[in-house]
């Protein structure tokens, strides 16, 4: 896919030692970015969600439109502290420290179907954390999509038995 020849390298950040994926030239190629959403909501079609979550803030960039293009809903899950009304948190664990991904209460209803969305699948804690943000709500995760999965960090080792689609593997 065109997509695939305009992501860029950054070493080194945001940390010596990390090889960044920049992903802001396919979104500012249209041709590269439409065929990135087409190709996230083809597959993620079969699922039947009711529900796209898109995990802040380059989760945002691919959930929405894909939400869009499949005619349901669209949650963002966001990092602490940034939504307005009454929150459900989930914690999770970094090399160092935690951090929290957070939903509104009512964001998701009992027994919706929820795909969720993000950019890259690097070791998986973010998508883990997000599923149980989910599943806290009330709602099933059925399947998690992301443009390019970091394979060399083992992410899909931590979602064993989900459905899981990447479009891109490094
Ligand atoms: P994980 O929790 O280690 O799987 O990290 C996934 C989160 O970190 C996602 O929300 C990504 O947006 C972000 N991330 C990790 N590595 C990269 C990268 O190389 N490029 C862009 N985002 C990254």
């Amino acid at each position: 896919m065109k997509a695939a020849t305009l992501i860029r390298d950054i070493p080194d950040f945001p940390q010596p030692g990390i090889m960044f994926k920049d992903i802001t030239p396919v979104l500012a190629d249209p041709v590269a970015f439409a065929e990135v959403i087409a190709a996230l909501s083809e597959d993620i079609k079969r699922l039947r969600p009711d529900v796209i979550v898109g995990i802040e803030s380059r989760g945002f960039l691919f959930g929405a439109p894909v939400a869009h293009e499949l005619g349901v809903g669209f949650v963002p899950f966001r990092k602490a502290g940034k939504l307005p009304y009454k929150t459900v948190t989930q914690e999770y664990a970094l090399e160092y420290g935690t951090a929290t991904v957070e939903a509104h209460v009512d964001a998701i209803k009992p027994g919706q179907r929820v795909v969720i969305v993000d950019d890259v699948l690097a070791t998986g804690g973010t998508a883990v954390a997000a599923g149980q943000l989910v599943e806290k709500l009330g709602g099933a995760t059925v399947g998690f999509a992301f443009f390019i999965e970091l394979a060399f960090l083992a992410g899909r080792s931590k979602l064993v038995g989900r459905d899981i689609t990447t479009l891109l593997s490094y």
